[in-house]
Formats: C-alpha cells, structure tokens, sequence
C-alpha cells in the first residue's frame, strides 16, 4: 500500500436473512479488502475456549449482545492488526457506543445498508421446512416436496425448526431494527450512509458493486485484463 494512500473503511449492515453474508463474500471476491466479522470473531474465540468466548458464549446462549466494552475492546484489538488494509466491517458496529468507540480509532467513510423488507425476509426465511427423522431440508421456493407438508420419500409430515417459525423470525427482526435503527441514523447523520433497498441479492449487488468500483478498483477483473 502506498504511504498517504486512502484506506477505505467500510462497514455492512443488513438483518438476519437480507443476503448479508452473500454480499459480503462477492464483495471480498471483487476488491482487495479484509473482512472482519464480529460474530466470526466471537465463534472463533469460544472454538478456542479464550477468556472472551468464555464470556461472549454466556451471552449468546441467552440470545443477548455482547457487553459494549468487551466487544469494543475485542474488534480494536484486531483492528489494529489490520490498519494498512481495505476494510470491511461486518456485525460492528451494532449500537451507538460501539459506534463511537469505533470512530475514534477509525473513522468509517462508508455504510453498505442492505434495505430489505421484512415481509420478504420472514417469507425468506420461513420456507425451510424439515424432515426431522432424516434431517431432509425443503425449501417452499427452490425445491418444495412434490405433495405439500409432506416427505417426499417416507410421506411423514414436514415440521419447521424453532428459528425458522415465523413468531420467532419476527422477533428477530424487530429486535435487529430496534438495535441498528440508530446506528444507521449515526451513519446518516455522518453522511457516510448507503442504502440499497430491494428484495433480491441478485438485483441489489450490481448497484453495490458499481458504487464500490467508485472507492476501489475491482480486482477479480484484473486477472482477464491484458495490457493496453
Ligand atoms: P452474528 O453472527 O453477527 O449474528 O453474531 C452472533 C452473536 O454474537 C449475536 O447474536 C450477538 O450475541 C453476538 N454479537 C455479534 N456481534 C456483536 C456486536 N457487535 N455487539 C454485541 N454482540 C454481538
């Protein structure tokens, strides 16, 4: 990296099921930047039984954040091995101390705001149905069983897991907006905020891609470039 080149910061926001994850990868597949996820982090910390996983798994059994410091601390700490790099941040920020504790160490110059609705999410997200006996997974949209309700194979009835039920993907929704709303706000207000609304990934990342071709050069291209 050239000394005095700009370094992007960037950070990804998105519910659960809004295509975050997807975004993320084709971002880190088109330009030279480091993806740092905190829920990553924490899953890698508590793998390794660290003094901070220890902690964060309390937590995330019981479906509640991380305390503001032990995440701050946690994502500052490796941030600053990754200062000469393209950055994109992913589940940090999620509140408003997290927000600040971040700007101080690193300004961010730009929020990828995916704005998905939720009717599209919790439909998204709820047409996973499962065979329990078998573990066979059907998808309402992309491959539903030939009769509805039912195991293609046993003819056994097809049951939804918990977290695909739709009372509880709604309350994690409302839970993540209630969360992030004023994250996003801080972001706007900061004038660093882009949002791309719609209802598929697939329609939504050329945008994503061409507002980023404007900050970063896409370097998947350049293996097909030749020189002029
Ligand atoms: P994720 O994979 O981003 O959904 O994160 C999994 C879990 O880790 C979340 O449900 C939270 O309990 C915790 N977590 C991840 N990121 C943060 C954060 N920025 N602040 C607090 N808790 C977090």
């Amino acid at each position: 990296m050239a000394v005095g080149a700009l370094l992007l910061r960037a950070v990804i926001m998105g519910p659960p099921g809004s295509g975050k994850g997807t975004v993320s990868s084709r971002i880190v597949k088109h330009f030279a930047l480091k993806h740092l996820s905190s829920g990553d982090l924490l899953r890698d910390n508590m793998n390794k039984g660290t003094e901070i996983g220890i902690i964060a798994k309390t937590y995330i059994d019981q479906g509640r954040l991380i305390p503001d410091d032990i995440m701050t601390q946690l994502m500052l700490t490796e941030l600053k091995t990754l200062e000469q790099h393209h950055l994109l941040l992913d589940g940090f920020p999620r509140t408003v101390p997290q927000a600040e504790a971040l700007e101080k160490m690193c300004p961010i110059d730009t929020v990828i705001d995916l704005d998905v609705p939720f009717e599209t999410i919790q439909q998204r997200l709820t047409a996973r149905w499962i065979h329990s006996a078998s573990g066979r997974v059907y998808n309402l949209e992309f491959n539903p069983p030939k009769v509805p309700g039912t195991d293609d194979i046993t003819g056994e009835p097809l049951v939804q897991r918990d977290d695909d039920k739709p009372e509880t993907v709604m309350k994690r929704l409302k839970s993540y907006a209630a969360e992030t709303r004023p994250v996003l706000e801080y972001y706007r207000k900061k004038g660093v905020l882009e949002s791309f609304s719609g209802t598929e990934t697939n329609k939504l990342w050329p945008h994503i891609h061409r507002f980023l071709q404007t900050k970063l050069p896409d370097v998947s291209q350049q293996d097909t470039a030749r020189p002029s």
